[in-house]
């Protein structure tokens, strides 16, 4: 391609033994920050040490260390030839060039911006751009493959200003020679800024251009031209939040009309000077299942030297899913990248086995998600012809006020199918269990391998297996959520209530998904950019009640609350909740002071969710859960079993468990809890199952000599307490295993979930995590149980 702007010198055309000093650099944000970190800064000296014609990388050395770059980087900066400079004889003085003279000659040249024309066509590109430069180009609609480059230049505020427009598109991809010329243009050429020029009365349509332009991470300022447009309509558009949510500077104008271009210029010398707030590198999220194909293959980018930094690394990445030709094409011509486009070519497929549909459409899907989130929160058609018909479910559901009701009637409704569908599986895996244990039992002569067996074992595991339906349906609801897009919906109605707890609608979903499992939700803090809310949404995460924990409140709301058992499922979630919010109010109050960087709140298409990916997600969340049944709780269980059962005794009381349980007994007893519980809650340290499993051996030993065959429930229901200040009295009570299932609800979160904060915050807040929320959990069953025990 031809050089863009006669006269601009690039560090590459530099040959062996030339110096220059350096100008600027162009290209993509993280090129220029990474360049930038290594010493090259406006004005510092370069000098070739070795630049043939076919050789690459090309060697320099600034402020005395040895430097290569790749030619196509070094085609990025723009530097001015100390030979130039000293051409002129003024400047030399005995020989050495004066060092304002330098900086004078340096900044002159970078007051050199250039600016690309880029948007749709129709969207008024040549009327801004014979506006802005005074020329007199053809208006219109043109098409056909011939791209005449159309070029201009003007002063400004100081500055030399060349315009370039260039041919229109709808996107930055491959599907005509104007995409690919685009897209060749921004990445060689490499304008200093682009003006993406927005046509205001179709912007859902223009603004998929923006997300390209976003995802390339480049410095962007945005026209919102013919505004004249939106006006005579009465629609109102926030353009300064929009901005503010993009990190784009956006300014409305009139091309037609000349209005809004000096804005327009004094934006883009803000922008390319950094000192535009409203400018900022911003992400598109694309949802878990792309992000992290993304994150795969951008760390392999990365890691190869080979490929030259022309493109940002993410904007590879997405390139590849999507499968495009050109891409592949350019990637596959650079050595040793034969592993990353393997590793391409599995995740697209993954991809699309997952969601039945292309990379590129799912992709493209996100990305009017991205527009609809941020047109939602900014935009307002006039009330006049407000007939949006894809949206009409949408004006429903993240309505202001209704939106609510409509989040909660489905949770609500989430927790009752858990319930009822699940019980009729439960029932049956129950019973199942029992009777295994019985024939075991008749089949077995006694001793400490059948109690081994029966109680350790059986009792133990089984325990938690009964529990699997419920789980299954919970995730089962969670992942239809997700993969509808209402979860989208739920995050996007709850942004303005998180502002008010100085979280973002954002760290909404990594808390949804804690209600399946606290592990991969701390995981997904990652998708939020601020490290405070990543740490107040990690920290408040363990009151979102994990599927581990509801084996225990099945168990007691079955045997304690038949009548109203949805109900009180869903208070103890609604106070998990509700703690979360007090916590989080508390921390950004006290630990995490600061102000919030607002973003868009992605409205991906409502989707009709495959039962392919449903169940896969469904799975993918569970594997976790089964696995750890045959293996930590499997575990814990005989170990508790053997805790128990040695030394050996008729009573279980005397057993090394016994003690330790009598020992913590003082501790839990104002929370209503005999040591057996207690014993239970030191266990469930290790995985919140493991409470259940626990109290399955435990309370097993006593009624095993009615040798009736009964489930947990009942047992549970005939426990009295046989010594101290109670004796006689029942165990469990609808009171004591409420205050019960708060404590297990909010204290210490399982080993997993502390080994993944830990890893994502670091060890302090791991334990910080752990202390907190057990002391938490004890102060809120204390005056549960006790002002319970005084109005009861
Ligand atoms: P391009 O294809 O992006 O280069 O768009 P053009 O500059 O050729 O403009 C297309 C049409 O839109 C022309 O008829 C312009 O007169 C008209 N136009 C451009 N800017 C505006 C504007 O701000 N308001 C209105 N109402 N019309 C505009
Ligand atoms: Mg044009």
């Amino acid at each position: 391609m031809e050089k863009a702007v006669e006269g601009r010198l690039h560090l590459a055309d530099l040959i062996t033994g030339e110096e220059a000093f350096l100008v600027k650099v162009l290209g993509h944000g993280a090129f220029r920050k990474r360049i930038t970190e290594m010493g090259f800064i406006k004005g510092k000296r370069i000098k070739v040490i070795k630049n043939a014609p076919l050789l690459d990388p090309i060697e320099y050395e600034l402020l005395g260390y040895r430097i290569t770059l790749r030619r196509e980087e070094a085609a990025l900066i723009e530097v001015v030839k100390t030979k130039e400079l000293s051409a002129d004889s003024g400047a030399v003085f005995n020989g050495t060039l004066s060092e304002d003279y330098i900086r004078h000659t340096v900044t002159e040249r970078s007051h050199n911006i250039s600016v690309a024309l880029v948007g749709n066509p129709n969207s008024g590109k040549t009327t801004l751009f014979n506006y802005a430069t005074g020329k007199r180009e053809r208006v219109g609609n043109y098409s056909g493959v011939t791209v005449d480059l159309k070029e201009a230049q003007i002063e400004y505020q100081g500055y030399k200003i060349t315009f370039t427009d260039l041919p229109g598109t709808y996107s930055i991809s491959e599907y005509s020679p104007e995409e690919l010329y685009v897209r060749q243009y921004i990445a060689q050429s490499a304008p200093d800024i682009v003006i993406n020029v927005v046509d205001a009365s179709n912007l859902e349509r223009n603004l998929f251009l923006t997300t390209q332009l976003i995802d390339m991470n480049i410095r962007v300022v945005m026209a919102l031209n013919m505004y004249d447009e939106l006006e005579a309509r009465g629609d109102s558009f926030d353009y300064d939040t929009f901005g503010k949510l993009t990190g784009i500077p956006v300014i409305p104008t009139t091309a037609s009309k000349g209005k809004g271009i000096k804005e327009l210029l004094s934006k883009v010398i803000g922008t390319y000077e950094n000192r535009e707030p409203t400018a900022r590198h911003t992400h598109i999220n694309y949802g878990p299942d792309i992000e992290a194909s993304i994150i795969q293959l951008r760390t392999e980018i990365l890691a190869n030297k080979e490929i030259p930094d022309l493109f940002y690394s993410r904007h590879i990445a997405i390139k590849l899913l999507e499968d495009e030709k050109t891409t592949i094409k350019y990637i596959a011509s650079v050595v040793g990248t034969g592993k990353l486009l393997e590793m391409a070519k599995d995740e697209t497929q993954k991809l699309e086995k997952l969601y039945g549909e292309k990379t590129e459409t799912i992709i493209a899907d996100a990305k009017y998600g991205f527009i609809n989130g941020a047109l939602r929160e900014t935009y307002a058609q006039n009330e006049g012809d407000r007939i949006q018909k894809s949206h009409s479910i949408d004006t429903v559901l993240t309505h202001k006020y209704l939106g609510f009701p409509f989040f909660f009637a489905f949770l609500w409704l989430t927790f009752q199918l858990t319930f009822t569908l699940g019980s009729y599986p439960t029932e049956l895996i129950d019973n199942g269990v029992s009777a295994l244990g019985q024939v075991i039992k008749n089949s077995m002569a006694e001793g400490s391998l059948r109690s081994l067996i029966v109680d350790g074992i059986i009792g133990g595991v089984g325990g938690v297996v009964v529990f699997l339906p419920n789980i299954l349906i919970l995730f089962f609801c969670i992942s239809l959520m997700e993969d509808t897009g209402y979860m989208a919906r739920a995050a996007f109605i709850m942004d303005r209530l998180m502002h008010k707890i100085g979280l973002h609608g954002k760290s909404f979903i990594p808390l949804i998904m804690g209600f399946g499992c606290n592990v991969p939700a701390i995981m997904a803090t990652r998708t939020l950019e601020n490290r405070k809310d990543r740490l107040v949404t990690m920290l408040i995460l363990p009151f979102m009640s994990c599927s581990a924990r509801l084996p225990v409140y099945v168990l007691l709301i079955s045997a304690f609350f038949p009548n109203h058992r949805g109900g009180v499922l869903f208070s103890i979630y609604l106070i998990g909740i509700l703690l979360a919010i007090l916590m989080a109010l508390l921390f950004k109050r006290v630990i995490f002071r600061g102000r919030d960087v607002p973003f868009v709140m992605e409205l991906p298409p409502y989707r009709m969710p495959t039962l392919r990916s449903s169940t896969r997600h469904m799975w993918s969340k569970s594997v976790q859960y089964i696995r750890k049944m045959g293996t930590v709780i499997l575990a814990a269980s005989v170990i508790i079993w053997a805790l128990g059962h040695y030394p050996k005794s008729d009573n279980i009381e005397n057993s090394y468990i016994g003690r330790a349980g009598h020992f913590i007994e003082p501790a839990i007893a104002p929370l209503g809890f005999d040591w057996k519980i207690g014993v239970s809650i030191v266990t469930g340290l290790a995985a919140k199952e493991i409470i259940v499993g626990t109290m399955g051996v435990l309370y097993q030993s006593e009624s095993d000599h009615s040798g009736s065959n009964l489930t947990m429930k009942d047992r549970l229901t005939e426990q009295y307490y046989t010594s101290g200040p109670r004796a006689g009295e029942k165990v469990f009570t609808p009171l004591s295993s409420y205050s019960l299932m708060l404590f297990i609800l909010i204290y210490f979160p399982c080993v997993a979930t502390l080994a993944a904060i830990k890893k994502e915050a670091g060890m302090r807040w791991a334990i910080f995590t752990s202390v907190y929320t057990t002391a938490v959990a004890w102060l809120v069953a204390f005056i549960v149980y006790q002002t319970g025990s005084l109005l009861f």
